[in-house]
C-alpha cells in the first residue's frame, strides 16, 4: 500500500489527537519521524515536522476531514479584539528576537527552543498569549 502525507505537525501531542481522530473515522494512518521530533524537536523543521500518512487512496477523505476538524477548532478560537476566528496559533520569532537572543540562537542552536508562540489574528493582525474564556477541550460538556 502506498502512503502518502496528508498533514505535518510540530508537536506530538497535536499530531496524536488528529491521528486518533482519523483512526475513529476508519481511516488507517500512522505518524512518520515522531520519535526524531519528540526527542530532538531542533530537527523539526529540518526534516518537515511530523508527518501524518495515509493511505494514497484515503487521502482525499483524510483532507476532508482534516479541514473540517479544522473548522471545528477554529470554532473555538476567537480574536479578543475584533471577533474574528480566523485565529491560527504561530510561532512568533520576532516577538522574542533581539540582538542578543539572535547571538545566542546563533551560538547556540537550542535557543531556537525558546521561539514564542502567540495566537494570531489573520484578519485585524491583533496577537494574544491565551485565548479568553476558552473552555479547555478536557472539560468541553460536549
Ligand atoms: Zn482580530
Amino acid at each position: 500500500m502506498n502512503f502518502i502525507t496528508v498533514s505535518s505537525f510540530d508537536n506530538y501531542i497535536d499530531a496524536n489527537i488528529i491521528l486518533g481522530k482519523l483512526q475513529h473515522e476508519g481511516i488507517t494512518c500512522f505518524l512518520r519521524d515522531e520519535y526524531t521530533v519528540t526527542i530532538d524537536p531542533i530537527l523539526t523543521n529540518a526534516i518537515g515536522g511530523i508527518k501524518l500518512m495515509v493511505p494514497e487512496a484515503d487521502a482525499q477523505q483524510a483532507a476532508d476531514l482534516l479541514a473540517l476538524f479544522d473548522k471545528e477548532r477554529r470554532k473555538h478560537m476567537e480574536c479578543p479584539n475584533c471577533h474574528s476566528h480566523n485565529v491560527e496559533y504561530i510561532s512568533n520569532p520576532q516577538k522574542s528576537g533581539n540582538w542578543l537572543s539572535a547571538v545566542l540562537t546563533f551560538l547556540f542552536g537550542s535557543y531556537a527552543m525558546s521561539i514564542k508562540k502567540v495566537y494570531h489574528c489573520f484578519t485585524c493582525g491583533f496577537e494574544f498569549d491565551e485565548l479568553p474564556d476558552a473552555p479547555s477541550p478536557a472539560f468541553s460538556p460536549n
